[in-house]
């Protein structure tokens, strides 16, 4: 698949980890939300691309459920 960015055919995948941060002040009892994406990097302009799992995307959804948009964007619990 070619690199979105650049075009070219020099791209790799690779395993990842990554530790999703939502908006808005960061709570101890909600440090992150790890993710375990596999990334397409381009070996030649070095755009990268994540992809989530269904399970990871399944789970992101629940928490951002969970959570209500402000007037200002930021997210907060919803309890
Ligand atoms: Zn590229």
């Amino acid at each position: 698949m070619a690199c979105k960015a650049c075009g070219s055919a020099n791209e790799t995948k690779l395993g990842s980890e990554v530790n999703l941060h939502f908006p808005g002040p960061m709570s101890l009892d909600e440090p992150g939300f790890f993710v375990f994406p596999k990334l397409a990097v381009c070996l030649d302009c070095g755009f990268t691309q994540a992809t989530l799992t269904e399970r990871e995307l399944c789970l992101l959804r629940r928490v951002l459920a969970g959570r209500r948009q402000t007037p200002i964007g930021n997210y907060t619990d919803a309890a």
